[in-house]
């Protein structure tokens, strides 16, 4: 174990709040100017591509273990999306996921494939995320192999993640680009999709120090969130679809692309908490232990 991590565990025996502001500093936002100054591309952007996901993890932030009949997306529907998005701007990092974004293979090696042809342009970097616990097909790795961008980041679950090793060991015989996250020992709980009564005080300060709102604004279904939180809540009818707190790509409202690429860096610069956040308690630092299965 790394001096850092040995350094952060200890500390985080004597205070998990602490410990994450200082390791975490949510109240630095590093790229706020660049945010705020672009015009033509988002800086970050998470791309979902199934609910479906190989674990059940109890406390996940993003709801997936709320759905009942979770699905895949189509190839047609996540690359229809993904052309109208490029018809106003670009993106410097795309994160695909799920879900677990190798339970859909199919689309995900679309998407690379598309990516790498007359659209390439529109994206800096791709980071498929994934618990590490499916290894890809060869139609999937060939995919990988093909797209330079292409880079996988392992949430590393510990023993969950158990086709990790195997996977970390195609990637490094195919020069496919990859990291593993090694701290997540801890999450921090989001709490349970319910209304809390917090103050407006609390929530504004949630909302700004976020970092899913800065760092994973969400295309999902065709419509831009400010997080994956609000995207699942919402269509899982756990959280209220207020229609002014995303963008829907294929709003007849938006007269033309430049009027589309405004809805989308006002919402990406949006001050304002979403709905969602009112139902979110991820600024109580409450620290839980990361990947706790559910029963199927
Ligand atoms: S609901 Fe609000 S506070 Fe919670 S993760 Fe999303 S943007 Fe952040």
């Amino acid at each position: 174990m790394g001096m850092k991590k040995s350094i952060k565990k200890c500390l985080f025996k004597i205070s998990s709040g602490y410990t994450d502001l200082l390791y975490r500093r949510p109240y630095l936002d590093k790229e706020a100017k660049l945010r705020r100054s672009l015009e033509g591309e988002l800086l970050h952007l998470d791309l979902v591509i199934t609910e479906c996901c190989s674990l059940k993890c109890r406390d996940c932030s993003n709801l997936m273990q709320y759905y009942q009949k979770p699905e895949n997306l189509t190839s047609d529907e996540v690359i229809n999306e993904l052309k109208k998005l490029f018809s106003c701007l670009r993106v410097r990092e795309l994160k695909v996921l799920g879900g677990e974004p190798f339970v859909n293979q199919k689309v995900l090696s679309d998407v690379l494939r598309f990516l790498t042809g007359d659209y390439s342009g529109y994206v800096d970097s791709i980071n498929i995320i994934t618990n590490g616990t499916i290894l890809p097909s060869e139609d999937c790795l060939e995919a990988m192999i093909s797209n330079p961008k292409a880079k996988v980041s392992f949430s590393n679950y510990g023993e969950l993640s158990n086709r990790q090793d195997e996977f970390v060991e195609l990637c490094k015989k195919n020069n496919i680009d990859y990291q593993v996250t090694d701290d997540s020992f801890y999450w921090l709980d989001f709490g349970r999709p319910i209304e809390y009564n917090e103050s407006e005080d609390f929530v504004r300060r949630q909302y700004k120090y976020c970092y899913n709102r800065k760092n994973c604004n969400t295309l999902y279904r065709g419509r831009i969130y400010a997080c994956p939180r609000q995207a699942h809540g919402i269509r899982l009818g756990l959280i209220p679809d207020s229609k002014d707190e995303f963008v829907d790509l294929f709003d007849p409202g938006y007269t033309d692309k430049d009027d589309l690429r405004r809805a989308i860096i006002g919402l990406v610069r949006r001050k304002e908490p979403v709905s969602a956040c009112r139902y979110c308690l991820n600024c109580k630092y409450i620290h839980i232990k990361r990947g706790i299965q559910e029963k199927r």
